[in-house]
């Protein structure tokens, strides 16, 4: 009885350990400027690097941080974009979807 009482503790602080584990590695998923849905929008990681030849629309300050598809804290160094669902961007990248926040 108390070996298997023991048996369940332990199990039990494994299981949340393991979750916390994986929730944390999928909030760090982050979107590469190499995934083809980022690449077909231009997505780079610093926006200050985003094709100005090929996307005339950027204008410097412009930054996921400031998109309203961006849905990190403020403050955030990144977080989840509505674009590009279950991962992250960092709050400093662009892509070409790139909408002002109001
Ligand atoms: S849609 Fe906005 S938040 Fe998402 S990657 Fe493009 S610029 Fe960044």
């Amino acid at each position: 009885m108390k070996n298997s009482r023991r048996q369940f503790i332990i199990l039990s602080a494994t299981g949340a350990t393991a979750l916390l584990l994986n929730s944390k590695v999928q909030a760090q998923t982050m979107v590469s400027p190499s995934d083809p849905e980022a690449a077909a929008l231009g997505f780079v990681s610093d926006a200050s690097k985003a094709n100005k030849a090929k996307y005339p629309q950027y204008a410097a300050g412009q930054k996921c941080g400031s998109c309203v598809l961006y849905q990190g804290a403020a403050g955030s160094a990144d977080g989840p974009c509505g674009l590009f669902p279950g991962k992250h961007v960092p709050s400093n990248g662009w892509c070409s979807g790139y909408t002002k926040k109001s």
